[in-house]
């Protein structure tokens, strides 16, 4: 067990301190106006961990209202650059104060390890930082005109941005969308996921005390489909910015253009992994482990799809089947432990029918494929890390995004064969390359269809580099310079400085 962390209104390890959340609507904590409250869990243990305020459309609207009164009549937009910069740096300095208490409640709500919620805490913390630099030097264009004119582009805020999130990353994912947002000038209604409300809620408190203005960040926990439906579709909304499934997305793109809103969607993915005949084991072995088995597999870019050259297939897989069976799932809070609970019950239901689904369609479990038990922790959603062969292109499991520690792993033998296959997929989020031929891992980057390709990496992301899907797993880009674009509009500025009076019309 971690040691506790004592602060005020901190956490015990394995307890609350503070046993509700309200939700934040211009700068003030606000209760349900039908004095509704959802119960959030400890998913490693399936016990309830505290109460959370639940919005209804009466709260929704005053947070788009609290939101578009700040980006309207607000100061944060026309604060010089250098001043908004500080206070990102500020949230940024805050966070790392509390990290301990943040990931200790990380954690608790999400039931991922410990190792997991440290490194996703202190990335948030470095996007506030990243953007605090990054907006510095972000500004617009000038152009050679000819005949006298001068033309410049002026960045312009878009205005209010609603701001879904899913549960896999709770904080990380209120950080990717904030802290962009808000060093573009924009003001934010942040709807995070309803199993894991609380970080989010926190961040908020965190902005405030960083010195965000009232109504800049706002947060209100809530239903998906009553809530955020209610955002996407506000007129007074500019832009929606979601991470979340595929089929939600889609549903959000059609809702948001009645109003024809900006919007960016970071949506599922099924991403393939090649080792190809010369990758380096050492390597390769750990890495795609990585790759399917962090997060407990509950990650946009699982690498969830595996292809091996036929001509290492039985070292590789002898190696990789080993290192999975030694993974260590149990207590989050033990640094020993390498994988996490599944977050819900009916998440673990929905893993554990794929898993079955792929049995009954032929194909053969190499190990796991079962819900597990864990001492201390009976009451939790726990599901083996499971590796399944002797797969075919058609099956369900192959072909939808999983969402759980299952791999699926397929043979090849031809390189141009395999990226035909790795590109057979309506997703195209993620992808891996295994090769220590430098070559060939440009030759195949640049052919898989995904925003992301790793090569020779386990890890996909760090503030800076663009983050975001081809195909069915959306558009758009976080965590780099190209997200302030996305929330910002090109304003076109054309002068004419000629000598002489223009009349086009001659009269
Ligand atoms: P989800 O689509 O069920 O929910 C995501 C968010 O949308 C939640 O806050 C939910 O309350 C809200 N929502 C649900 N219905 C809505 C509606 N009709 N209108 C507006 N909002 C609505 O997804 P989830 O189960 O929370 O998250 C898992 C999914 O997220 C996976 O598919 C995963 O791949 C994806 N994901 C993608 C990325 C990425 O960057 N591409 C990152 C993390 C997760």
């Amino acid at each position: 067990m971690a040691e506790a962390v004592t602060q005020e209104g901190i956490t015990e390890v394995g307890t609350m301190k503070r046993q509700h959340y309200s939700m934040i609507i211009n700068g003030e904590r606000v209760e349900s106006s039908t004095g509704e409250v959802f119960e959030t869990y400890n998913p490693a243990k399936g016990e309830v961990l505290a109460t959370v305020a639940k919005a209804s459309k009466e709260e929704a609207e005053k947070a788009v209202q609290a939101a578009r009164n700040a980006f309207d009549h607000g100061k944060w937009r026309k604060y010089p650059i250098g001043k908004r910069a500080r206070v990102l740096n500020k949230i940024a300095a805050i966070m790392r104060e509390r990290f301990k208490e943040l990931v200790e409640i990380e954690v608790l709500n999400s039931g991922k390890s410990v190792g997991a919620a440290q490194v996703q805490i202190n990335q948030s913390i470095e996007d506030f930082e990243f953007y605090a630099g990054a907006i510095v030097g972000h500004r617009g264009e000038v152009n050679n005109m000819p005949y006298g004119f001068f033309n410049y582009t002026h960045k312009e805020p878009v205005g209010v941005c609603a701001q879904i999130i899913p549960w896999n990353y709770p904080m990380m994912m209120a950080a990717w969308k904030i802290a962009p947002a808000i060093a573009a000038g924009c003001s934010v209604v942040v709807k995070p996921a309803s199993l894991t409300p609380i970080t989010a809620i926190i961040l908020n408190e965190i902005c405030h005390e960083a010195g965000v203005p009232e109504g800049v960040v706002n947060t209100i926990p809530g239903s998906g489909e009553v809530v955020g439906d209610y955002l996407v579709q506000h007129k007074d909304v500019n832009k929606v910015a979601f991470t979340g499934s595929t089929p939600t997305g889609r549903d959000i793109m059609e809702k948001a253009s009645g109003t024809l809103k900006r919007l960016t969607l970071e949506l599922g993915g099924k991403s393939p992994n090649i080792v190809f005949e010369d990758a380096d084991l050492e390597a390769a072995v750990p890495g795609s482990l990585f790759g399917i088995f962090f997060n407990t597999g509950q990650s946009c870019e699982a690498r969830s799809r595996m292809f091996v050259h036929e001509s290492i297939y039985d070292e590789f897989m002898e190696q990789f089947v080993a290192k999975t069976k030694k993974l260590k799932l149990g207590d989050p809070f033990d640094k020993g432990t390498h994988v996490g609970s599944i977050i819900s019950r009916s998440q673990l239901e929905k893993i554990d029918a794929y898993v079955q689904s792929a049995v009954e369609d032929g194909a053969t479990i190499l190990t796991g494929g079962k819900e597990m038990q864990i001492e201390g922790f009976e009451n939790g959603y726990w599901y083996e890390p499971t590796i399944i062969v002797d797969v075919t292109p058609d099956m369900k499991a192959v072909r939808e995004e999983i969402f759980g520690p299952v791999v699926v792993v397929e043979k090849f033998s031809d390189e141009k064969d395999v990226i035909k296959r790795a590109n057979d997929t309506e997703y195209g989020l993620g992808s891996a390359v295994w090769t220590t031929n430098q070559a060939r891992a440009t030759r195949v980057a640049h052919q898989i269809e995904a925003g992301i390709v790793m090569v020779n990496s386990p890890f996909s992301a760090f503030p800076g580099t663009p983050f975001g899907g081809y195909k069915q797993s959306g558009f758009g880009r976080e965590l780099s310079v190209e997200t302030l674009d996305l929330y910002m509009e090109d304003k076109s500025v054309l002068a004419y400085y000629g000598s002489k009076p223009l009349n086009p019309f001659g009269v």
